[in-house]
């Protein structure tokens, strides 16, 4: 996709911590979204709010209320008090996982910068750091960000399931050379949940190990069937894990880059010493409001969850009747298609790139999270999002119709 290069002249070339990255797909599509007014089912994004009394707190927090005094300046190192307090309480109701607030936890500048504060801090130069792929696009690049080795291990496809964790691969990859293994469960972009099995095994590899565990939950509340277990609570995991997660898809507020970071204080302390000068702090007023929601919007977070369970059964019958295969997924906002029995002949990057301007509909190669793109078992995947309004949805689906029925 060269039109995702990020130029730059030939005085100044760029660092090789960075040489190579392009512009995220995300953005690259998104633009092309907005260019061709498509429907928008390629970023990640709801294009609906979160829980009301959430957005009421922000803006209380912004501008002062009767019962809100206004904060607008640098929050403490580690964030507000009553939301790592919130954190903590959420995790130990939902998960039985104990943190404690005043030592374990860091609030962060969403999961992004949660992931590259850990791995900053944490992965040595030269070491290898194990993900599995297809792969959220922010691990490679901060894996080269911190001039580490990305060592990836294929999820192999699974008629049931949609994919599978290669256990043999697995433990292949895990050596003496792995600093880090970054997991993410439930999964971007296959939506696969990682089953208590899978899981165990996992540890089992890591307790005959020297790694460390980053986990990405973000989609922790988004699973449709089975249930979130953070790989912290497995026997054994919780002194070597890394725990991530974010308001962003929790709540819908991905524009409020608010995430954090749970893990005992030996691991939490080279993370912090790397998150205090990349961003210092993350914005104070939305803070407490997150608090808030961790701890009343369950109700909210329930009925979200079922929108987005008939969202995805809406899109995955339309897709389907079009012809397209549908690979099962169990959460997240995405589900993932093969486009080959179109009989097209184009590749994801390609029907992707052409897609808002002659569909007006977007979406996203899958080929965008893979280290060998051109490879045949992702050369025609495409992901969907799901998490858009019934009118975006609707717009989607009716232009797909007339364009592929
Ligand atoms: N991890 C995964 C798997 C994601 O899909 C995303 C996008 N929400 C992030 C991390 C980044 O989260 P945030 O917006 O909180 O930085
Ligand atoms: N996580 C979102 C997705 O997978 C995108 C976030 C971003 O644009 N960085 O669509």
């Amino acid at each position: 996709m060269s039109e995702r290069r990020l130029p730059h002249s030939p005085l100044f070339s760029p660092a090789r911590r960075v040489a190579g990255t392009d512009e995220t797909i995300f953005s690259t599509i998104t633009a092309l979204s907005v260019q061709h007014d498509a429907a928008n089912l390629g970023q990640g994004f709801p294009d609906e709010d979160g829980p009301e009394e959430m957005l009421r707190l922000a803006a209380e927090h912004i501008t002062g209320s009767p019962t809100v005094v206004p904060n607008n300046q640098y929050a403490p190192g580690r964030g507000q008090m009553d939301l790592r307090k919130a954190i903590a309480a959420d995790r130990a109701s939902r998960y039985n996982q104990h943190i404690d607030p005043d030592s374990e936890i860091l609030v962060t500048v969403g999961a992004t910068e949660a992931l590259a504060a850990s791995v900053l801090g944490l992965v040595e130069r030269g070491s290898e750091v194990v993900t599995l792929e297809p792969t959220y696009d922010a691990y490679p690049a901060i894996v080269k960000l911190a001039e580490a080795q990305l060592r990836p291990v294929r999820l192999l496809r699974n008629e049931e399931l949609g994919w599978a964790l290669d256990r043999a691969a697995f433990a292949e990859a895990v050596t003496n050379d792995t600093s880090a293994i970054i997991l993410n469960s439930p999964h971007n972009p296959t939506g696969i949940v990682l089953g208590r099995d899978d899981l165990e095994f996992i540890a089992s590899v890591v307790r005959g190990s020297r790694a460390i565990v980053i986990t990405d939950e973000v989609y922790e509340r988004l699973i449709f069937n089975g249930e979130h277990i953070p790989f912290g609570t497995l026997d054994g995991m919780a002194e070597r894990t890394v725990t991530i997660s974010s308001a962003a898809k929790t709540f819908n507020v991905t524009g409020w880059k608010t995430g954090w970071v749970c893990a005992q204080p030996d691991l939490l302390h080279p993370i912090i010493a790397a998150k205090q000068f990349l961003s210092y702090v993350g914005a104070t007023p939305f803070q407490s409001p997150v608090a808030w929601a961790l701890t009343n919007a369950d109700d909210w977070s329930h009925s979200w969850r079922a929108t987005l369970a008939q969202r995805k059964k809406d899109l995955s019958t339309a897709l389907e009747e079009l012809g397209f295969r549908v690979i099962p997924s169990q959460g997240t906002y995405f589900l993932i298609t093969d486009i080959a029995p179109l009989n097209t002949g184009e590749s994801a990057d390609e029907f992707c790139m052409r897609l808002p301007e002659t569909v007006g509909v977007s979406a996203i190669p899958v080929t965008a999270f893979v280290t060998s793109p051109h490879s045949p078992e992702v050369r025609t995947l495409v992901r969907w999002a799901f998490c858009k309004n019934p009118e975006t949805m609707a717009r989607a689906i009716e232009r797909l119709r007339s364009h592929f029925g």
